[in-house]
C-alpha cells in the first residue's frame, strides 16, 4: 500500500481529464500490458491491475469524486495506514481519523480537507502541468519553463491568517488541538474518533480580526514561471517532479509538487524504442547487389554506413552508442538500420533487355537460397 501510485499518473493524465481522454488513455495503456499479450509477464500484470483498478475509480464519477477529495482512503475502505502521497497527512494519521471522516458526519464539514484534524500539519496538494518536447530534446535533455498557478504562504500576514499586528488566538473549546473525541455507534461496533472543533472548525485557532489580502486563509494564489530541467533520455508520458513547488502547506506541513509529465513529438524519419533507434532505409538492387556507401540520418547528423557487397533485404545494421541516451547514466543505446531493397519498377525496353541478359549469364547457381529451396521441394 505504502507505494500505492496516483491514479491519474497510472493513466498518465491530467487531474481535470475529461471521461473521453481516460477512456482512451485506459484504452491504449490496457492494450499494452493486456495479459494475452505479455504472457509471463509479472511486470506486465501488475501493470494491468493496477490500470484497471485506477480507471474503475476514475470512471465512475462519484468515486473520482471521493478520490479527488480523500486520495485512496476516499475508494478503499480496507485502506491502511503508512499512505504518504495522497491527501491525508502522514504525520497525524490514526484510524480513528479514517473511520471518524467516513461514519461520523465528516464530509462536507471541510471542503477540500482530508484531515478531521484540520490544524494537523498537511502537505500541500501537487499540481500536474505537462509539457511538449521534440524528439532531440527529449533524447538529449533540455531546459523548459512552466507556469504554474499555485497557492503560496501570504505575503501579507505571513501565512497566519490574522491581520498584520494581530495575531490568532488558541480555540478554547479544543485548547487549540483542532478535534473533539466522540464515541459513536458504526456499522464495525462502538468506535472512538475524533471529529473537527465546531468552534474552530478544526483549525485549533479563532482568527478575531482577519488579514485582508488572504481573508484570513494564510494562502494567497499567484501564478509562477518555473525552469524545469529535462533529463537526456526521458520517454513520451514520463514525469519529472519539482520537489516543493506545488501548494503551501497547511499548518507547517511540507509544500506539495509540480508534476510534470512529458509528451514527446515524433520524428519523421527516426522512431524510438526505449534507448535504442530505428530506421528503415530503401536501398537499390544495384546498391545491395555490388555494395555502396549509404548515408543515414542520426541523432547527431548523418553517418556514413558501407553495405557490403551482396546485402539481402531486411538486413539490420548497428550502429553502437547513436541511440538515446540512458536516462541517469552516461551510456547511450544503439541505432538499428533495416535496409530494404527496392525493385526498380516502369522499366524501358533496353533495360528490361539488359536484365534478361544478365539473368541469362548469372544462371541458378548464383541464387544459393533459392537452390537450397527448391532441392528441399524436390527431396519430398
Ligand atoms: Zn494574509
Ligand atoms: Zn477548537
Amino acid at each position: 500500500m505504502a507505494d500505492k501510485r496516483d491514479y491519474y499518473e497510472v493513466l498518465g493524465v491530467e487531474k481535470s481529464a475529461s471521461e473521453a481522454e481516460l477512456k482512451s488513455a485506459y484504452r491504449k495503456l490496457a492494450k499494452k500490458y493486456h495479459p494475452d499479450l505479455n504472457k509471463d509477464n509479472k511486470d506486465a500484470e501488475a501493470k494491468f491491475k493496477e490500470v484497471n483498478e485506477a480507471y474503475e475509480v476514475l470512471s465512475d464519477a462519484d468515486k473520482r469524486q471521493k478520490y479527488d477529495q480523500f486520495g485512496h482512503a476516499g475508494v478503499d475502505p480496507n485502506f491502511g495506514a503508512g499512505y504518504g502521497g495522497g491527501g491525508w497527512s502522514t504525520d497525524d494519521f490514526d484510524l480513528g481519523d479514517i473511520f471518524g471522516s467516513f461514519f461520523g458526519g465528516g464530509f462536507g464539514g471541510f471542503g477540500g480537507g482530508s484531515s478531521s484534524r484540520r490544524n494537523a500539519p498537511q502537505r500541500g496538494e501537487s499540481i500536474r502541468t505537462s509539457v511538449v518536447l521534440s524528439f532531440e530534446e527529449a533524447a538529449f535533455g533540455c531546459t523548459k519553463e512552466v507556469s504554474v498557478t499555485k497557492t503560496e504562504r501570504c505575503s501579507e500576514c505571513g501565512g497566519t491568517g490574522a491581520e498584520k499586528g494581530t495575531t490568532a488566538e488558541t480555540c478554547s473549546h479544543c485548547h487549540g488541538t483542532g478535534s473533539i473525541k466522540t464515541t459513536r455507534r458504526t456499522p464495525l461496533g462502538m468506535m472512538s474518533s475524533s471529529s473537527p472543533c465546531p468552534n474552530c472548525r478544526g483549525t485549533g485557532k479563532i482568527i478575531k480580526t482577519p488579514c485582508k489580502k488572504c481573508s484570513g486563509t494564510g494562502k494567497e494564489r499567484i501564478t509562477k514561471k518555473l525552469s524545469v530541467n529535462i533529463p537526456a533520455g526521458i520517454d513520451d508520458g514520463q514525469t519529472v517532479s519539482l520537489r516543493g513547488e506545488g501548494n503551501v502547506g497547511s499548518n507547517g506541513g511540507p509544500n506539495g509538487d509540480v508534476l510534470i509529465t512529458v509528451s514527446v513529438r515524433p520524428h519523421h524519419i527516426l522512431e524510438r524504442d526505449g534507448t535504442s533507434i530505428i530506421c528503415e532505409v530503401p536501398i537499390t538492387f544495384t546498391q545491395a547487389t555490388l555494395g555502396d556507401e549509404i548515408e543515414v540520418p542520426t541523432l547527431d547528423g548523418k553517418v556514413k554506413l558501407p553495405i557490403p557487397e551482396g546485402t539481402e533485404t531486411g538486413k539490420v545494421f548497428r550502429l553502437r552508442g547513436k541511440g538515446v541516451p540512458v536516462l541517469n547514466s552516461s551510456r547511450r543505446g544503439d541505432q538499428f538500420v533495416k535496409v530494404n531493397i527496392e525493385v526498380p519498377k516502369n522499366l524501358t525496353k533496353k533495360q528490361k533487355e539488359l536484365l534478361r541478359d544478365f539473368a541469362k549469364s548469372i544462371g541458378e547457381d548464383n541464387y544459393s537460397e533459392r537452390k537450397s529451396f527448391f532441392e528441399k521441394l524436390r527431396r519430398k
